[in-house]
């Protein structure tokens, strides 16, 4: 009965309020979004509905607009010129990508920016941490992306500090690399594939000039133990941290292995978990508590090598996946991730095992206190870029972690990863209007973040909202599949 009441209530209130909807692109000096349910991204329950005031780029109100508050507390629900009708949607703090890489290519053949870019809005995205692509571009692009020139999500570019330029030789080139990113107006850095005096420079000189540091940890000279060390602010994938737990210090390698290779490398990452000892693995973990040393998994970049099926026969495919990333993804030794040739029943046994031992090792670093952060890594290995960071949530909640805390991933502890936890990653007043309106309950199953894949389909995010700027992100899946459909009726000519 009680429900019935609080939900006729709701209803009347939302109609007293019809007024424009906003239009696409655009700021507003004063936006509301009412009836939402909210789920903030601190790890706490969902609550509403609620009424948001917007102005500009700031979320000025937040109002509770359930029976009881309206009784007791706040009589008048605040005005505003436009409005979004949120009456069974829920509002979450905008998605950040905290693993992503800004493409207009891939294997050598040009692919739109603007199907990334769109992606990212389309699926909820309004934060993205650039680990690498192309330096300057991506810095024009942060710049367009801030004045609302271009819709795209918020950019951080951490340039990556590996073999794609001349590989510092020793300390001193590895702190001239690091000013040099600095004097650009790079946000972080990324580390990758350098011996430990180089890191330690790197990390010491980035230190200085403010800059955090993001380290994918290969199987290297460098492990997690020096990550703790030299103060990584996020280890991201994850080979460094079991790297670090192995009895003999170096993995039990065939002799003929080779690390250049592809499937070989692939293949005995999927060794890599089972060969840890777990009180060591607890040491390490609980070392990078310590130090906060953040850890970005990005589970979903390797999930075709536990079900290679499955990730070549996403559904998504079929209306969303641009004839360039496609052929990219072919199996090919020319490009990175594409080593599937070979690929064995055995390889995807192994893989499912250490996604075990690896999610068990995610929680229990949880347990102790750690920072999980979320990212995709996607425009590799069957990942569409924005599709990846969704799937990444489900393996969150599947490595056993409640959803709440899957979103709390994405966006709370993305946003203390990026030093940015007093603006962005919770729904806040004084807080960045970075938000998203979601056709259903991502609680109750996160595929409701996913875009639509048949015309009509309700689902998926409904508005994505970045520093105040309003995009209809179901209007943008619409516009991502038209791209994708003109490209594929002109093979090999792009639009870009
Ligand atoms: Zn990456």
């Amino acid at each position: 009965m009680k429900t019935r009441a609080i939900a006729i209530a709701v209803f009347t209130a939302a109609s007293l309020f019809a007024q424009s909807r906003p239009e696409s692109g655009k700021r507003y000096p004063r936006l509301a979004i009412r009836n939402a349910i909210l789920i903030d991204g601190n790890g706490t329950p969902a609550a509403g509905p609620k009424d948001i005031i917007i102005e500009n780029n700031k979320i000025v109100s937040i109002v509770g607009v359930d029976g009881p508050s309206l009784e007791f507390g706040r009589p008048n629900r605040p005005k505003a010129d436009v409005e979004i009708d949120a009456t069974g949607k829920y509002v979450l703090p905008g998605l950040i990508n905290a693993h992503a890489h800004t493409q207009d290519e891939r294997g050598g053949i040009s692919q739109p920016l603007d199907y990334e870019l769109k992606i990212w809005l389309a699926c909820g995205i309004t934060t993205v941490r650039d680990v690498g692509s192309d330096t300057k571009k991506t810095l024009e692009l942060r710049a367009k992306s801030a004045t609302g020139e271009v819709a795209a999500p918020r950019i951080l570019v951490y340039p990556m500090f590996n073999a794609q330029h001349p590989v510092p030789a020793n300390a001193e080139q590895a702190r001239a690399r690091i000013r040099e990113y600095k004097a650009m107006g790079a946000d972080g850095v990324k580390l990758m594939g350098v011996y430990r005096d180089v890191m330690e420079a790197g990390e010491d000189e980035a230190h200085k000039l403010g800059l955090p540091v993001a380290h994918h940890a290969g199987v290297e000279e460098t492990n997690a133990w020096d990550d703790i060390k030299f103060g990584t602010r996020s280890i991201e994938h994850w080979y460094g941290i079991p790297d670090a737990a192995l009895p003999a210090g170096v993995q039990n390698f065939p002799p003929s292995f080779n690390y250049n290779n592809e499937t070989d490398r692939f293949r005995y990452a999927g060794h890599l978990w089972r060969e840890t000892d777990p009180k060591r693995l607890t040491e390490v973990l609980t070392a990078m508590v310590k130090a906060n040393v953040a850890w970005i998994p990005t589970m979903d970049i390797y999930e075709a090598s536990r079900d290679l099926q499955r990730a070549q026969n996403q559904v998504w495919f079929k209306e969303y996946l641009h004839p360039t990333l496609e052929e990219f993804f072919k199996p090919n030794p020319k490009n990175h991730g594409s080593y599937f040739s070979a690929w064995t029943s055995n390889d995807e046994v192994f893989w499912k095992e250490n996604y075990r031992i690896w999610m068990s090792a995610l929680r229990e670093f949880d347990r102790l206190g750690g920072t999980i952060g979320a990212g995709d890594d996607a425009g590799f290995i069957y990942q569409i870029y924005g599709f990846g960071l969704l799937r990444e949530l489900e393996l969150h909640e599947e490595a056993g972690f409640n959803p709440i805390k899957v979103i709390q991933h994405v966006t709370g502890n993305n946003a203390r990863i990026l030093g940015m936890e007093d603006k962005i990653g919770s729904l806040r007043v004084g807080y960045l209007a970075d938000l998203i309106v979601v056709n259903g309950n991502p609680l109750e199953n996160m595929k409701v973040l996913y875009p639509a894949v048949e015309p009509g389909q309700i689902t998926g995010v409904e508005w994505t909202i970045k520093d105040g700027y309003v995009y209809h992100a179901t209007t943008l899946a619409k516009e991502v599949r038209e791209m994708v459909a003109k490209a594929r009726a002109t093979p090999h000519k792009s639009t870009n």
